[in-house]
């Protein structure tokens, strides 16, 4: 019996470049009944009002890179810390260990088998966060090319722009332990994702 707080589930980390189809990939994990933690909300709660982090932040770097309210202004951070290494390791040293103990404590929360951790950017931030298995959506680059330009707009030159600022896809490819090729129809994808629940349970220990 697995219960919710004390046992942590075995941890799926899910990865792609952009528009690959980790967010669909994500939402068909969701309607199978898996929790899935999306890294990028986590790191912005942590630095929340109020939070330990927020007020180490605070201190190292000023009262300029918050706004009047006393939340965190992103953009006068990141210009703070751009270009500057040393800050940026600072700023790293604060929020990353924040960052895997609320993870930790969301795993452990959900409960269930198994978790999904969407982690757009784990391969180009060098794969810290600790977890069982990586997942890579991946797709053709000139899918991912017509996937950014229907969904956000935009010239192929700026999607390949985009492209081009991210990790290579071998690289993806090589870290990967699973990859979900997202070059097919929804009905393929639901197929693939539900291939991959069946084999996280057992990798999770749990025979469905
Ligand atoms: P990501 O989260 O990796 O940026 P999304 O899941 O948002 O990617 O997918 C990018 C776009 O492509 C979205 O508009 C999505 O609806 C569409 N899309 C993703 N997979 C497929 C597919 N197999 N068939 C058709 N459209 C897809």
């Amino acid at each position: 019996m697995v219960s919710a707080g004390t046992h942590r589930p075995y941890r799926v980390a899910l990865t792609g470049g952009i528009a690959s189809g980790k967010t669909t990939v994500a939402n068909l994990f969701a309607k199978l009944g898996v929790t899935v933690l999306d890294a990028d909300q986590i790191a912005r709660d942590v630095v929340e009002l109020g939070t330990p982090a927020l007020a180490a932040i605070r201190e190292r770097f000023g009262a300029q890179v918050l706004d009047n309210d006393g939340r965190l202004n992103r953009r006068a951070l990141r210009e703070r810390v751009f270009a500057d290494s040393e800050s940026r390791r600072a700023l790293e040293a604060i929020t990353h260990p924040a960052i895997l103990a609320e993870m930790e404590r969301r795993s452990r929360a959900a409960g269930g088998a198994y978790v999904i951790l969407a982690i757009p950017l784990l391969v180009e931030n060098g794969r810290r966060t600790p977890v069982d298995r990586l997942l890579v959506v991946d797709c053709p680059e000139q899918l991912q090319l017509n996937r950014v330009m229907a969904r956000d707009g935009g010239t192929l030159a700026q999607a390949q722009a985009i492209l081009n600022a991210q990790a290579k896809r071998h690289d993806r490819l090589a870290a990967a332990d699973d990859v979900l090729v997202n070059d097919g129809d929804p009905g393929q994808l639901s197929a693939q994702v539900e291939a991959l629940h069946r084999r996280y349970l057992d990798l999770a220990g749990v025979r469905s």
